[in-house]
């Protein structure tokens, strides 16, 4: 089944929370919404779970209209599950009690009590919980907490699970892993997950495809929009971008005030009209002679497997990774080659 949302706009007041959204989110797909803080994310996530009503459009999952049209399909009658950053655990229940709350709605009514246990028991048992079934969120880590919110969200079996911001209560580390355990989750139930999140890193490492801003910026799998943006906005949002000036000819942009010429066929249209051509910072290679841009090391900072560089390029700054044999000072005056991922 697919969700489609249709010229969905929301508005409070002067506020413009989104603004004519058209998506279709197709079935078992994992879509990221990424975007800044107040872009509307968590607004998009309500309208589709049923918890608000928008101004205008239509939100259907296939033929059935959740909203729109005047109607307002309630959020229990609609086929989801929610996980929210702050785990929404309620003190005195216990994990068992947690994950077996769902299976008291009247959506599971066609579901004898023997089922109800089964999937009670799998949804403990695939979150790793069965150790702790008897505890209450108190005596629990942040990551364990999570886990119970996952495992309560899917009990039920829902077509879609919506995510707003899940892992951003927990420390870095923890974060990573629980990534693993959202794209088990993902494979294991083949639902449809709509995540909300600010952290590019995370979109770019779990999304199939990713949506920013109330506007919709860019649509495409992580890949398309990390080597592919559609505008400045894009490229910079998911990742350092450096963006060099010049003039473009059809798909060949010549760098400004140098003798150089970067092929850039799929160079979106909005960089070209601006003049400009995107450096991914992994890109750019560091040469001491050469034909390249010419360029001032300003800043080095080691990080591990690689070294990332400020460089002084005219008026630009740019930023290179480049691995950590390649040893270049501050002050030293280098060449930029541009090497095409
Ligand atoms: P964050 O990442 O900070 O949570 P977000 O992208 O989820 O942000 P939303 O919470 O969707 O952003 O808010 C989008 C815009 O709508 C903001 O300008 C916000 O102030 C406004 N807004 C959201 N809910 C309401 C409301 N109930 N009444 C008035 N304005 C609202």
């Amino acid at each position: 089944m697919s969700l489609y949302l249709e010229h969905i706009t929301q508005r409070f007041g002067q506020t413009l929370a989104l603004n004519d959204i058209d998506l279709e989110i197709r079935n078992g797909e994992f879509l990221a919404i990424l975007g800044p803080s107040g872009c509307g994310k968590t607004t998009l996530l309500r309208a589709i779970g049923g918890f608000a009503k928008p101004t205008e459009g239509k939100i259907r999952m296939d033929d059935v209209i959740y909203s729109g049209n005047g109607k307002m399909v309630p959020v229990e009658q609609r086929d989801l599950g929610m996980v929210f950053q702050s785990f929404a655990l309620w003190p005195n229940m216990t994990v068992r009690q947690h994950v077996e709350f769902p299976m008291k709605s009247p959506k599971q009514k066609h579901l004898t009590e023997a089922q109800k246990k089964e999937a009670v028991d799998a949804a403990i048992e695939n979150m790793g919980l069965k150790p702790y079934e008897d505890r209450y969120p108190g005596e629990l880590s942040g990551g364990q907490r999570q886990r119970v919110s996952l495992a309560r969200a899917i009990v039920g079996k829902p077509s879609i699970l919506l995510m707003d911001e899940p892992l951003s209560a927990l420390d870095a580390e923890l974060k990573i892993s629980m990534r693993r355990v959202i794209q088990d989750v993902h494979r294991m139930t083949g639902a449809t997950i709509i995540y909300v999140t600010h952290d590019q890193s995370e979109a770019l490492a779990m999304a199939d495809r990713i949506l920013k801003n109330g506007k919709i910026e860019q649509v495409g799998t992580p890949e398309e929009i990390y080597l592919h943006p559609q505008t400045e906005f894009a490229a910079s949002f998911v990742s350092k971008c450096n963006f060099v000036r010049g003039q473009w000819n059809d798909s060949y942009f010549k760098v400004m005030d140098q003798s150089l010429i970067y092929d850039g066929p799929e160079v979106a249209q909005a960089f070209k009209n601006h003049g400009l051509f995107p450096v991914r910072p992994e890109q750019f290679h560091i040469v001491k002679e050469g034909k390249g841009i010419p360029a001032t090391v300003t800043n080095r900072q080691y990080s591990g497997r690689e070294i990332h560089y400020s460089l002084k390029c005219g008026e630009d700054t740019f930023t290179v990774y480049a691995g950590s044999r390649e040893q270049y000072e501050p002050g030293e005056q280098v060449k930029l080659v541009y090497q095409a991922s």
